[in-house]
């Protein structure tokens, strides 16, 4: 049986923990750690295949940190599989997360499913717009795209992630500890807790990643770091209208 109050308290702790342990990493992380690590990456590759191979690294480190923290607290996700209340909120995606899954679709969809998820994005992109209008992260923004009951474009017939292992950092770090059912009204619970943190974690490792790319082939590095990581919270999009499926 499980105590709530003391789930929920366990929850903001570890809130707090992997917030202190991601700023720490985004610290760590700087410019001269991919100079000295990755200098051969960062001669060879071309702009995007190199940000893509960071975004790649920065993934892997920060989610290590995140699951290691997530083991230590003892608690124990009420996400399950099938559960997908949460892939009917309005989901954001930066630049960079969009070029693995773009890479993801491109190996991975047969031909016939890559025509049936351009359908799906458009359509989804139509009924965002017309039903729910411009596009701002706000609470009323959140609850009026939920109410709209639009799913992501990328959720399958059988209530499945069909880009699961590439999924967006807003969908692997939003969490239920209690009752997964507590999502179905479009609010994130007191026993859910949303790890913003490794989401601004990795982006400032990619960040790094691209100030040391432009130092080394000397190009301005703030053409790019709008491009790939976004300058400010408006430039988060949604999912449908980043990802170009070929
Ligand atoms: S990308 Fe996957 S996990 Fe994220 S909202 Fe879409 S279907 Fe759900």
């Amino acid at each position: 049986m499980i105590n709530e109050t003391e789930t929920i308290n366990k929850a903001r702790k570890l809130l707090k923990k992997s917030a202190d342990n991601q700023h720490r990493l985004k610290y760590y992380y700087g410019p001269e750690f991919f100079l000295n690590k990755y200098i051969n990456e960062i001669k060879s590759m071309i702009i995007r295949e190199y940000v893509l191979f960071i975004y790649e690294e920065a993934r892997k480190i920060s989610l290590k940190h995140f699951n290691n923290d997530l083991n230590e607290s003892g608690l124990t996700p009420s996400c399950k599989k099938g559960c997908s209340f949460c892939c009917s909120f309005p989901i954001s995606v930066l630049p960079f997360e969009s070029l693995l899954i773009e890479q993801y679709v491109k190996d991975n969809f047969s031909n016939v499913q890559k025509k049936e998820l351009k359908r799906n994005l458009k359509n989804t992109k139509n009924r965002v717009i017309k039903e729910v209008g411009k596009i701002q992260i706000t609470k009323s923004y959140k609850e009026k795209y939920y109410q709209k009951d639009i799913k992501c474009p990328f959720l399958n017939e059988s209530n499945l992630c069909s880009i699961y292992d590439v999924r967006p950092l807003s969908c692997i770090s939003y969490l239920e500890f209690i009752n997964s059912s507590k999502c179905q009204n479009g609010n994130i619970s007191d026993s859910a807790a949303a790890f913003l943190d490794v989401e601004s974690a990795i982006r400032t490792i990619v960040r790094s990643g691209i100030i040391a790319y432009c130092e080394y082939h000397k190009l301005d590095s703030k053409t790019y770091l709008d491009r790939y990581t976004g300058a400010s919270q408006n430039d988060y999009e949604l999912l449908p209208f980043s990802v170009d499926v070929h």
